[in-house]
């Protein structure tokens, strides 16, 4: 099948595997080009693998540190006439790579907030690791079924407190307008805490723990993003700033229920970048588009792969992390500084539907957008007819 992208709202419905392929394989030089990265994890499993942060992560436990990897995601297989989803032929494309660089490399594709997935994983470690020194919780769900309950949870977008109207960047219809987003209900906000907060992770560590196939002084992370008042109204204060502040407390629970084996649990606040997940939220693609163009005249812009290695780095295995009073890891100083978010704030005062092309880095936006799904990577042949039917 020939395979053109098809671009819906903010979502593209289907990838190309062999441009996935070469997205992962860009990614794998990149950490390869980085040479001897010194001390680092040795069996980590990476819930949340197949996309964005997730996959960055498990990129750079493999091919940075020689790590085996046992992976988590939720992916839909291809069949003759639709393609899979794009975190399922990067997966494949990981798992061919790692075979021929002889690394250890499993992946679990299944509802990772379920019991039955972290039972098939721990069988899966007792079976071929014994046990886990890192593990990466990088999920981004519209959803949750509560294992305990069977009531499934939906996360909102919404602000908290009051409404909130702000700029916005249309993809699908390339239009900067306003949008008023109403603010959450109780109820509302409850449920995204339950589906993007700490619970499923503390249930991970719980369940790896009493099986005990945790190492002593295992490193766990979870991944957020705070920003700054730009986002604020709809991100860090808002319903998904509610949930990632519950991360705070379920790093603290983790660290004080698992201190016989010392495990250490830190949030790590990563930079806004374009990714499956983030694409779905109102104001960022403005706030993002506009981000890349400053960055980049900075000299200061970084992908998921680039921000990952310096995390793994500098604060995961390194000397000096850069942590807040929160014990949280930060990346995203080189966003959220002061003179940085003036410039940011600066454009965004002035952008409208007919600057914005020329104010933003609107190409690099979509570029990065459409790379998510395989799609305008170099030395890929679009016209070519592939076979959707690829497998791991
Ligand atoms: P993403 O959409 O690229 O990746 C989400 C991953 O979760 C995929 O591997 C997907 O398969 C997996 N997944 C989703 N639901 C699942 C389920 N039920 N069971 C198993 N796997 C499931 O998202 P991302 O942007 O890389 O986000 C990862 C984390 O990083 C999130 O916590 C997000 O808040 C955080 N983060 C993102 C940004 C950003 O700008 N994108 C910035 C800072 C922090």
């Amino acid at each position: 099948m020939v395979i053109k992208p098809k671009v819906r709202g903010f979502i593209c419905t289907n990838s190309h595997p062999v441009g996935c392929a070469a997205s992962v394989a860009e990614q794998i030089d990149y950490i390869r080009s980085q040479g001897e990265l010194g001390e680092g994890p040795k069996n980590v499993l990476v819930i949340g693998c197949s996309t964005g942060y997730g996959l960055a992560s498990r990129i750079t436990s493999a091919f940075g540190y020689g790590a085996k990897t046992l992976g988590v995601c939720f992916e839909k297989a291809p069949t003759e006439r639709k393609t899979a989803t794009a975190g399922w032929y990067n997966t494949a494309a990981f798992h061919q790579q790692a075979e021929k660089n002889d690394l250890y490399a499993k992946t679990i594709n299944g509802d990772a907030f379920s019991d039955e997935i972290k039972e098939e994983v721990i069988a899966q470690i007792k079976q071929d690791l014994g046990e886990i020194d890192l593990v990466i919780y990088s999920l981004a769900s519209p959803r949750r079924t509560d294992p305990v309950t069977g009531e499934t949870y939906r996360s909102t977008l919404k602000p908290v407190g009051q409404a909130y109207t702000t700029k916005t960047y249309d993809t699908d219809k390339d239009k900067v307008h306003d949008v008023t987003l109403e603010p959450a209900t109780d109820k509302e906000i409850a449920d995204t805490i339950k589906v993007m907060g700490g619970e499923d992770w503390e249930r991970w560590l719980d369940a790896l723990a009493e099986a005990g196939v945790l190492a002593e002084e295992c490193k766990t992370t979870a991944y957020t993003y705070i920003g700054k008042e730009l986002t604020w109204p709809i991100y860090g204060q808002a319903t998904i700033g509610k949930a990632k502040e519950d991360l705070d407390r379920a790093a603290a629970a983790i660290i004080h229920k698992h201190s016989d084996l010392r495990v250490d649990a830190h949030v790590s606040s990563l930079k806004a970048l374009v990714t499956q997940a983030s694409s779905a939220i109102p104001v960022m693609p403005l706030y993002i588009s506009l981000i890349y163009k400053v960055m980049k005249e900075e000299g200061t812009h970084e992908g998921c792969i680039e921000q990952i290695l310096g995390l793994y780095h500098t604060c995961l295995y390194g000397d000096e992390p850069t942590l807040d009073d929160m014990n949280r890891y930060r990346m995203d100083g080189k966003e959220t500084n002061e003179a940085t978010q003036a410039k940011i704030k600066a454009l965004w005062d002035q952008v409208t539907q007919e600057n914005f092309h020329e104010l933003s880095d609107y190409a690099g936006y979509n570029y990065e957008f459409l790379k998510l799904f395989g799609f305008g990577l170099e030395g890929v042949d679009y016209d070519a007819d592939v076979d959707p039917m690829v497998s791991w």
